[in-house]
């Protein structure tokens, strides 16, 4: 078993954006701005947002965090939105998800101009990932397409099984693997809490990639000898031999699994690392359009 190292592949990255950026810089004084917006309090998703903030401070990105009560209001929260699309100074930005019960996230996701859409949320943005046109791919399936292709990890003709079928992981990453394009071209099958035969069916998966939340769902007779595994679940489970009082867990069981499968990444240290790469990736590249745009004007 090979460990794919999503810490190590996402360094070569950010080190790769760094560069440009600095190269930017240098060129005509500017920065990517990203923007993040959390609601609430919700421990996961701070850590999360913190994260990318430090990554922007890591890469010479300018970052902006406006963290607004659990009780902000959908209309209060779509006028912040409204102001970020306005704001010239930022060139993309995110908002933070779960948002609290009382808010619709499609009514957030589809008020975000799609230009600065850096989550790769927006419907506009997810059907010209369809057509394979130029967008923002969402940041954990392209993190993940990154994490195949730096490693690299043929998978033309193989058959994917994709487990989960979000709208921010499963159904983007089934479409991805199944376009004509290299991380792509597979056969792909995705399966969801309505599936039959589960077991035989991630069994017969020569790219297993799962995404469900379930801590160590995925046991050994799920997986083919020699297959491929990405775990995308992150489970706080509690742990109190943890400093932070829980342990981190993927949706795959890593011990029972890992001598059985050609790679596996690791829960922490895998798909995480390359989701904020990637939205950072996607930030730089909304810099370069905005200022291609005002080129051309
Ligand atoms: P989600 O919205 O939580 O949905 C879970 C999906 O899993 C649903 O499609 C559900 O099926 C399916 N599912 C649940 N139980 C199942 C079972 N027993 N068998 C088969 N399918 C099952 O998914 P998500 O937002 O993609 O999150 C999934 C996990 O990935 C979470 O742990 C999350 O924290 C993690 N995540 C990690 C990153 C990262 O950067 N590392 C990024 C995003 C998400 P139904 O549709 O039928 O209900």
């Amino acid at each position: 078993m090979q460990l794919l190292d999503g810490k190590a592949t996402s360094e070569q990255l950010k080190a790769e954006i760094a560069e440009k950026v600095a190269a930017i810089k240098a060129a005509n004084g500017k920065v990517p701005h990203l923007a993040a917006v959390i609601v609430g309090n919700d421990g996961g998703s701070h850590t999360y947002v913190n994260n990318k903030v430090l990554t922007c401070e890591q890469l010479g990105f300018d970052s902006t965090l406006i963290a607004l009560p659990e009780d902000t209001s959908e209309a209060d929260l779509l006028q912040k939105v409204d102001e970020l699309n306005n704001n010239d100074e930022i060139d993309g930005f995110i908002v933070q998800v779960p948002l609290p019960k009382h808010i619709d996230e499609n009514k957030i996701t589809e008020a975000i101009s799609p230009d600065k859409d850096v989550d790769g949320f927006h419907p506009e943005n997810l059907g010209r990932m369809m057509l394979g046109l130029p967008t923002y791919i969402s940041a954990t399936p392209n993190g993940i397409l990154e994490l195949l292709k730096r490693n690299g990890i043929k998978t033309s003709g193989k058959h994917c099984v994709v487990v989960g079928r979000s709208n921010i992981v499963g159904t983007p990453m089934s479409i991805l693997m199944s376009r004509n394009a290299e991380p792509g071209n597979c056969t792909v099958t995705m399966v969801h809490s309505r599936t039959q035969n589960m077991q035989e069916i991630c069994a017969s998966a020569d790219i297993l990639i799962v995404a469900i939340g379930k801590p160590e769902f995925i046991k050994a007779d799920m997986v083919k000898p020699g297959a491929v595994v990405i775990d995308v679940g992150t489970t706080r489970v509690p742990d109190t031999s943890k400093p932070k009082g829980f342990a981190l867990k993927g949706d795959v069981d890593f011990e029972g699994i890992k001598d059985k499968c050609s790679f596996i990444t690791p829960v922490p240290g895998g798909v995480g690392p390359m989701t904020i790469a990637s939205l950072m990736q996607n930030t730089l590249l909304a810099q370069e359009r905005r200022a291609e745009a005002e080129n051309n004007n």
